[in-house]
């Protein structure tokens, strides 16, 4: 756990979230500034900066995060599928230094990649 980390502290019911899942180990919750209209986060409830300091030790809970995400998003009514996103690094564009997989859908979700 991280003294300063905003999703930990979400994690500890220090900060509010609009919950969707929760166990022992994992979070989910709506993102706070969504880009789709489905648009929630899925975190482990420890302090992982990012995917860059994941081991092997860790290796069990991103494959439940990753079976987690199309449950949670079909009873968010993402029938037709979603886009996972994880971010990762000042390289990937992460902002937050706690992993998390976005799970986002619904609306018109563009190309990932354009290409000319
Ligand atoms: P990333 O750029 O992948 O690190 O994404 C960080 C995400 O966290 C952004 O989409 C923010 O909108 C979201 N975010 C930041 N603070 C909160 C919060 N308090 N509750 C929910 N989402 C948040
Ligand atoms: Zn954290």
């Amino acid at each position: 756990m991280s003294d300063t980390c905003i999703f930990c502290k979400i994690a500890r019911g220090e900060i509010p979230c609009r919950k969707v899942y929760e166990d022992d180990e994992l979070l989910a919750f709506h993102d706070i500034n969504p880009v789709a209209p489905v648009h929630f986060m899925m975190v482990p409830k420890f302090h992982l900066p990012s995917l860059m300091e994941a081991e092997e030790a860790h290796a069990a809970l991103l494959g439940r995060m990753l079976l987690l995400a199309p449950k949670l998003a079909k009873e968010l009514g993402l029938e037709n599928g979603f886009r996972t996103v994880i971010n990762t690094g000042k390289g990937g564009g992460q902002e937050v230094f706690h992993l998390h997989i976005h799970i986002i859908g619904g609306g018109n979700i563009p190309p990932m990649v354009k290409r000319s």
